[in-house]
């Protein structure tokens, strides 16, 4: 989550990306195998039958190193990770993977927070869909073009993939969870773990799971949101009103229900957390301590956003290839 930064940041940058939990890419390996099963199990026959064509005749290459190792998972399922490990190949897609409505903004068009050059998460799913549909394109294209696909929808269901505080969508504010004290991770960028983001990415839904595989969660989540499945499912495929609807749970939710509120910053540009005013040492000293109160206010919502963008993605590529 970088904009052109000084070089020594560049360096150092490389040098968490390589020893970065995947936390701060979204959803965690778990929440995006679950939204890509709960995707699969609504697949039609045709839909099913192409993604699998397609994801088998343009392969993940054998020489990247995956950061997601569950066992067992099938082509579609192990895709829904491989645009997180594609990232240290091509950094250009990092900015993809998120959308940075700032805090406080009012709902109408969001093509102002998406930067032109770098593009953002609802104009790559838009461009990777365009590829998907092209059957022009080249083998390998269009398999990385499903994995995108299958990986953004679920990015764009985590709230703070859609909002920020000048604090690179909760990045930059450490918190406590449960026993785990707040650690200054990279002094240079001011970084801590656990923080917001990375709760929200992989701790909440870690707990909630209980030592569950993503397969039980997933059938966990589809039984406790089977009377809301045909509507996700029925519903226009917008991604400026997902993103929005995530933008608004961020508030209500992610920072609404935090212990001490966070008041919304004036937008700047940032490069890391030591900018806006060294912003993680300003939220380090709010002591945000989350534990049973917070998780019982978040979980449930991650779990609607899991299921929700595993059926719309299901409805997505089933409209594809109806
Ligand atoms: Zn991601």
């Amino acid at each position: 989550m970088t904009r052109t930064p000084h070089v020594a940041r560049a360096l150092l940058l490389a040098f968490s990306v390589l020893t970065a939990v995947p936390s701060a890419w979204g959803w965690g390996c778990k929440g995006h195998e679950i939204v890509a099963l709960i995707a699969e199990s609504h697949l039609n026959t045709r839909a099913r039958a192409m993604a699998f064509k397609i994801l088998a005749d343009g392969p993940i290459s054998a020489t990247l190193s995956r950061y997601c190792k569950e066992p067992d998972l099938d082509a579609f399922v192990d895709s829904s990770t491989w645009a997180d490990d594609e990232r240290t190949v091509m950094p250009e897609t990092g900015p993809w993977h998120f959308i940075d409505i700032p805090r406080g903004a009012r709902e109408g068009s969001i093509s102002q927070f998406c930067h032109p050059a770098t593009g953002c998460i609802t104009t790559a799913l838009a461009s990777q869909l365009a590829i998907l549909r092209d059957a022009n394109a080249t083998a390998q294209a269009r398999a990385d073009a499903l994995r995108f696909v299958i990986h953004f929808v679920g990015d764009i269901h985590q709230p703070l993939h859609d909002t920020t505080n000048n604090d690179f969508g909760g990045n930059c504010v450490p918190v406590a969870f449960f026993d785990r004290a707040p650690r200054e991770t990279n002094p240079i960028r001011e970084s801590y773990n656990p923080n917001l983001h990375e709760v929200w990415d992989v701790e909440i839904i870690e707990r909630f799971m209980n030592g569950q595989t993503p397969q039980q969660a997933a059938d966990a989540l589809e039984t406790t949101f089977h009377t809301q499945l045909p509507t996700w499912q029925s519903q226009t495929q917008n991604f400026s009103s997902w993103a929005w609807e995530s933008h608004q749970l961020a508030e209500t939710i992610v920072y609404g229900k935090l212990p001490t509120k966070i008041a919304i910053e004036t937008p700047r540009p940032v490069e890391s957390c030591a900018d806006d005013d060294h912003i993680s040492t300003r939220m380090l000293h709010l002591n945000e301590n989350l534990a049973a109160q917070y998780q019982d206010a978040a979980a449930p919502v991650v779990r609607e956003q899991l299921a929700k963008a595993g059926i719309r993605l299901a409805a997505l590529l089933n409209s594809l290839w109806p």
